[in-house]
């Protein structure tokens, strides 16, 4: 909404392999091109695992498919003794748009707190590829009230430091997580509140420009049939798609909205 272009980004998670990957890749380039989607009008990405990425690369270059990919992670360190990481450089080199930061599950398995979120934030800028930075409360937050001075916490923490012209490019994800995987979806006014908040802060702290330009996903549950009511809210730009992503039909729902 408002001059903003939507995104619509499909987080597999750990799930399908390469091949499975470009299986899909193809289909839903297809079955987007059946709806006559259009591309400038909703952007979308794809988000597999690691070991996929230079297969989708090797397609979308191919067949020149407007579908866009990310990773779900990446180091916060350039190169070296590092074990099982994989830093921005290699993303960069295989034609990642995008690379998600600070996901809840990164978080809750893997202790990441917001001094990393901005390590990696940092990286991913620095290597010309555009984080999906996450932030979102948990239950017990929500319940007790304090799921907006919670986010808006995380987000002073993942983007401290960085400057204006970078947090207007960048994307944040709205993405509570009492939401993520559970099948309960936020509200479309309690998604709005926060990523109204989230907007706000970036205003106060970054200035308008950034604040206008910055685009905010809502994640949680989203699917075909949920999402036109959420992308109806004025400060909500695209999903961040979990489980609905691995489908199809479903994902290719959910670039349709409009
Ligand atoms: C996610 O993990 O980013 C997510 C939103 O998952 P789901 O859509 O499955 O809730």
């Amino acid at each position: 909404p408002q001059g903003r272009v939507p995104l619509m980004a499909g987080n597999w998670k750990m799930n399908k392999n390469h091949q499975e990957a470009v299986v899909f890749v193809q289909k839903l380039a297809w079955t987007l091109s059946d709806k006559r989607h259009d591309y400038a009008a909703v952007e979308v990405a794809v988000i597999p695992p690691f070991t996929d990425l230079r297969s989708v690369q090797t397609l979308v270059d191919g067949d020149r498919l407007s579908i866009r990919y990310g990773a779900q992670d990446l180091s916060a360190h350039d190169s070296g003794a590092f074990t099982g990481e994989i830093s921005a450089g290699m993303l960069a080199k295989l034609g990642c748009a995008y690379v998600v930061v600070g996901h809840s599950e990164r978080r809750q398995f893997h202790a990441e707190d917001d001094a990393l979120v901005n390590a990696k934030t940092r990286k991913a800028l620095a290597a010309e590829i555009t984080p999906i930075v996450c932030v979102g409360e948990g239950l017990e937050v929500r319940q007790a009230g304090g799921h907006v001075a919670h986010t808006v916490a995380q987000l002073d923490g993942a983007l401290a430091g960085i400057d204006a012209e970078a947090v207007a490019g960048l994307v944040i994800a709205y993405e509570p997580v009492w939401a993520i995987g559970t099948g309960e979806v936020a509200t479309p006014a309690d998604a709005q509140e926060v990523c109204a908040a989230l907007r706000a802060r970036v205003q106060e702290l970054h200035g308008e420009e950034a604040a206008a330009a910055v685009r905010i996903l809502y994640g949680g549950s989203v699917k075909a049939a949920n999402v036109a009511a959420i992308m109806q809210q004025s400060d909500i730009d695209g999903a961040l798609v979990g489980g609905a992503s691995l489908e199809v039909e479903e994902f290719s729902g959910i670039c349709r909205f409009y």
